[in-house]
């Protein structure tokens, strides 16, 4: 086990933030979580009967640029380690919904939130005097078309197209980063592959100068949590069955906070510039690996334009 510390997660009311809470808790470390409701998170800890004085909650909705500055301004000085874990999935939106700013929403939470609290707390993990730094980023294999999970073509693959819908600002009537028509699942994709190059970039850029790492992860398929709240019902019952016994990529929330925790926090997870994966088809106790990722995720040029392009989207 590693040295502990501080780590703010996002997104831990439920899934795998709250179950990589639980587990960097039971390590030792203390953990500031941040969400849109900070009641529930306080509710959700407390169910799972986590020490109090381990957790502080606060209020960050991931939407809204606003929100995440004000939540910014009254986090500590410095942090050892940040999770960016939160995200929506809206696959049934038959119009973009929009964040305060005007941006779709699943691109605006899962990206440029998180994009915006990265370049925010960059100092702030710099300065601290942890052995080993770190910035960790929830990916998905439907965001990577190296992998199988990451060529359905349901609704359509990941894929910015050439960053139109960004460089005309991304506001109505845009809502995709490739400035093509609204597709909501794509959009979740699209925003996962974001988060996947800004990994990529943050490393390329930054992890020399600060030796912070910087990585991202797929834990596995965790068919069951409130992501999918928003699928037919159907689909959120046959889901879990078909990953659990057809694919065999089904993982508990339980299992995939642990190895988001890892991620975090143990000596094995160190080097920067991975993505960890465990694989569709590994067992429990299958071991991690560094996956590669596609082009679409790995292109230096591509990135470049993502990171100036979502530097301008967020006000910086
Ligand atoms: P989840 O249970 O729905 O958790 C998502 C968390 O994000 C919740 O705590 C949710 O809080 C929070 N959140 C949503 N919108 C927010 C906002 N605007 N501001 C702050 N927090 C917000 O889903 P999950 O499956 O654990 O997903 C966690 C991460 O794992 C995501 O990044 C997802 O892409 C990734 N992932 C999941 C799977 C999987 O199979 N489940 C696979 C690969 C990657 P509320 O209660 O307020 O909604």
């Amino acid at each position: 086990m590693g040295t502990t510390g501080t780590v703010l997660i996002t997104g831990t009311t439920s899934g795998v933030g709250l179950n990589a809470t639980r587990a960097l808790v039971n390590q030792g470390w203390t953990v500031i979580t941040a969400n849109r409701s900070p009641q529930r998170a306080a509710a959700a800890a407390d169910a799972l009967d986590l020490p109090k004085q381990r957790l502080t909650h606060v209020l960050m909705d991931l939407g809204d640029l606003d929100s995440v500055r004000n939540a910014v301004a009254e986090l500590p000085a410095s942090l050892d380690a940040l999770l960016c874990n939160a995200a929506v999935y809206k696959p049934k939106l038959k119009q973009p919904e929009r964040s305060p700013q005007g941006y779709e929403i699943s691109m605006a939470t899962n990206h440029l939130g998180h994009f915006l609290l990265i370049q925010l707390l960059m100092d702030r993990i710099k300065v601290s005097s942890h052995p080993s730094r770190r910035v960790v980023i929830l990916g998905t294999v439907t965001a990577n078309s190296k992998e199988l999970g990451g060529k359905i073509p349901i609704p359509a693959p990941a894929d910015l197209g050439d960053l139109s819908g960004f460089e005309a600002g991304f506001q109505d009537p845009i809502s995709m980063a490739s400035g093509k028509g609204f597709k909501p699942g794509k959009a979740y994709k699209d925003s996962k592959l974001c988060n996947m190059i800004t990994t990529q970039e943050l490393h390329r850029r930054l992890h020399t100068e600060t030796g912070i790492s910087f990585t991202s992860l797929y834990p596995g398929c965790v068919a069951d949590t409130p992501l999918f709240r928003n699928t037919p019902k159907a689909f959120q019952t046959i889901f879990p069955w078909f990953q659990k016994n057809i694919t065999g990529g089904y993982v508990s929330q339980a299992l995939a906070g642990e190895r988001v925790a890892q991620v975090v926090a143990d000596p094995d997870f160190a080097e920067s510039g991975v993505h960890w994966s465990w694989g569709n088809r590994q067992t429990k106790d299958g071991l991690q690996f560094s996956q590669e990722l596609s082009e679409k995720a790995t292109d230096p040029e591509t990135a470049q334009r993502v990171w100036d392009l979502s530097l301008r989207l967020v006000g910086l």
